[in-house]
């Protein structure tokens, strides 16, 4: 299956002279979804996940499901005041500003080995901010993956774990 005939480009989203990679398209398509989740599944399966992450909110859909096809948790990294009960969060440097992300403090057991998801790596900044965030929590973080990679942001130069993509653009 061509998973790229799925992924749709919208240009000047959220701002003019961006070219964003639009998902819905492919959630839309059963088989499609299914196809990309099972890759992903077979990509991360080698780095012996106990437990799934995923950054709020497209990451979710890509960690959810992927969970559920290996028999593993799940849990959410959030944008902050979305998680009730104790939290521990980061924040981190976007373009113009900064952004913080929150975990339950609860989530990981200390040592636990945890594969963060998200739907696209561009900068990096979001992925390295999450690995840093389950760091924090006591979490080990053997690898990262996303669906799609902006390759020409190298993003995963801003990484010290693998990032496992299945979607390339220049
Ligand atoms: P980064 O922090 O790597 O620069 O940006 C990645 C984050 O921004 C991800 O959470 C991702 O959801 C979002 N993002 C940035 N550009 C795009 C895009 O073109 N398509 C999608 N679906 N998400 C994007």
């Amino acid at each position: 299956m061509d998973l790229k005939a799925h992924i749709r480009g919208i240009p000047d989203f959220p701002k003019p002279g961006i070219l964003f990679y639009d998902i819905s398209t492919l959630l839309r398509h059963g088989p499609a979804w299914r196809a990309a989740m099972e890759r992903l599944a077979a990509a991360i399966r080698p780095y012996r996940p106990q437990l799934l992450a995923g950054i709020e909110s497209r990451g979710f859909l890509i960690a959810a499901p992927l969970a559920l096809e290996l028999g593993l948790g799940f849990i959410m990294l959030r944008k902050p005041r979305k998680l009730p009960g104790a939290t521990v969060g980061l924040d981190y440097a976007l373009e113009y500003g900064t952004d913080r992300i929150e975990m339950q403090a609860d989530a990981v057991a200390p040592g636990q080995r945890v594969v963060l998801l998200d739907d696209l790596l561009a900068t990096g900044g979001t992925m390295a901010a999450g690995v840093a965030l389950l760091r924090q929590a006591g979490a080990e973080v053997p690898a990262t993956a996303a669906l799609i990679e902006l390759s020409f942001l190298n993003g995963r130069q801003r990484l010290d774990v693998p990032c496992e993509t299945l979607l390339r653009y220049d």
